[in-house]
């Protein structure tokens, strides 16, 4: 049986609940502003590594040097480190891990500030 797209939200499988296209159209209109202004900048998300899952592909670490903060380096045994001074929580490596290694931390915390901004 084909599912539609449009599950109804909150994760339900129910998809007789379904709504049309323009039932939806216009509902997440509240959530959008003209300026980055209103993001919450205080606090992160770090990912989470599942470690017996990692398969040391580096791939996380390629990606968030490239497109991300720089907040992972490789051990020695090629297991990924997060600089959580760094990490700006945006999920980049989950996206690219090919084992699914990574995820969301899903706890938010206040975001620790680089070395150079510490009181001594
Ligand atoms: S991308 Fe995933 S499998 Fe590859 S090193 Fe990072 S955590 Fe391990
Ligand atoms: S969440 Fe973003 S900044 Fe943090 S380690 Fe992953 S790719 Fe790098």
């Amino acid at each position: 049986m084909r599912q539609s797209p449009i599950s109804g939200g909150s994760g339900s499988n129910d998809f007789s609940s379904s709504r049309s296209v323009n039932e939806v159209r216009g509902l997440a209109l509240d959530s959008i502003s003209e300026t980055t202004d209103v993001l919450e900048r205080d606090t992160v998300v770090f990912p989470r590594f599942l470690r017996e899952k990692c398969i040391g592909c580096g791939r996380c670490a390629v990606s968030c040097a490239d497109g991300g903060h720089q907040a992972i380096r490789l051990t020695e045994d090629r297991r990924p480190l997060l600089d959580g001074s760094k990490c700006v929580g945006c999920h980049l490596c989950v996206l690219v891990c090919p084992q699914r290694a990574i995820v969301s931390g899903r706890k938010r915390i206040a975001k620790p500030k680089p070395p150079e901004e510490r009181e001594n």
